[in-house]
């Protein structure tokens, strides 16, 4: 499997939360062929493996298909398209950027989120922010009339941010969009396609659950269908090395995967947790270790569903997530894909049931 082609068609894939149709197509073609494949009406897609039996522990490997995004409110009558956003976004972080916007018939429409040029701001103006709802994605359009008729854009029309996928192999760098969480996409198809074939103790059904950035929704379903005995999820986490002091830094790029004991909405179950960090120790694969007061992942809702489930996160570094463009490492990808194998090849009931 050619793992940055795959990254790279999942990160170019437009998929904004609740449209996530061509991100889930990109993600069918990378699991193994041997795979069974489903989905519900979220669109949350169900991938098990053939050698599944039904009779043994299923553990849930969870990532979601969605990326931060817009939503066409209302058109303007200058043909401006006013949006909303589609997860959490900074507002200076949106103006000035190319994004494409889903027309009626499905194709992609390019256009730039508005930025005022300095010479029509007044100097009040100048040393503000904008506020979102002052922004704008023009089309090109010149009245409301061109947009919804010669454009094809509705009201409710999806918007995604436009960055083609980039790679420097001379210094592992991976730059692009949607890494939070199309890496996770592609962990799980990689986790997959490595076991393919190999008996396991037991069952593995990947979930890749939509919606995630509009609070965890979709993964509430995944776990009510999934029934997980034990879950890992896969993020695209937001890296700190740029942002605090290094000894503080606990998710930086370049340093392997990080492995999260708490955020805003789940404590990590401290047993597996540490089964799983000894065993990357044990294994001399390179874990960080994050403890965070605010965000959150899948693992909020499927920790509480069922029984209550033990679950982990397998956090890739990205630098400078929910903004148009994402920096990332393969490397670290690669180890975290190699940590889940891992543990996969090692989990039995016994061991579940010590946690
Ligand atoms: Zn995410």
């Amino acid at each position: 499997m050619n793992e940055l082609k795959m990254i790279e068609e999942l990160s170019n894939a437009f998929g904004p939360a609740g449209f996530e149709d061509e991100a889930q197509l990109v993600a069918r073609r990378y699991m193994p062929a041997t795979a069974q494949m489903e989905e519900d009406s979220l669109r949350d897609l169900y991938v098990r493996r053939r050698e599944n039996t039904g009779g043994r522990p299923v553990v849930q490997l969870d990532a979601h298909l969605d990326e931060v995004g817009f939503m066409v409110q209302a058109i303007r009558p200058d043909g401006a398209l006013k949006f909303i956003p589609l997860g959490t976004i900074v507002a200076s972080n949106i103006p000035a950027h190319k994004v494409k916007v889903r027309a009626k018939d499905g194709t992609l429409v390019s256009g730039i989120t508005t930025a005022k040029p300095p010479h029509f701001m007044s100097d009040a103006e100048k040393n503000r922010m904008p506020a979102v709802e002052e922004m704008a994605i023009d089309v090109g359009a010149s009245s409301l009339e061109e947009a919804r008729d010669s454009y094809g854009i509705r009201v409710a029309a999806p918007a995604a941010p436009d960055v083609r996928f980039e790679y420097d192999e001379k210094h592992d760098i991976m730059i692009g969009k949607a890494f939070d969480n199309r890496l996770g996409c592609a962990a799980i198809a990689s986790v997959l396609e490595q076991l393919d074939g190999e008996a396991l103790s037991v069952d593995v059904v990947g979930a890749l659950a939509t919606q995630e950035e509009l609070g965890c929704r979709s993964a509430a379903v995944t776990a009510r269908t999934v029934k997980p005995q034990i879950a890992i999820v896969f993020e695209g986490c937001p890296a700190d090395d740029t942002v605090v002091e290094k000894w503080l830094s606990q998710t930086a790029v370049h340093k392997g995967p990080m492995l999260r004991h708490i955020d805003a909405r789940m404590l990590t179950n401290p047993r597996f947790q540490r089964w799983a960090l000894d065993l990357a120790e044990e294994l001399g694969i390179p874990v960080q270790e994050a403890v965070r007061t605010g965000g959150a992942t899948n693992g909020a809702p499927i920790h509480l569903s069922n029984e209550g489930v033990p679950c982990i996160v397998i956090g890739f570094p990205v630098r400078y997530i929910h903004s148009h463009y994402g920096i990332a490492s393969l490397e670290d990808f690669k180890n975290g894909v190699r940590l889940a194998v891992e543990i996969l090849r090692r989990l039995d009931e016994k061991t579940i049931r010590s946690f």
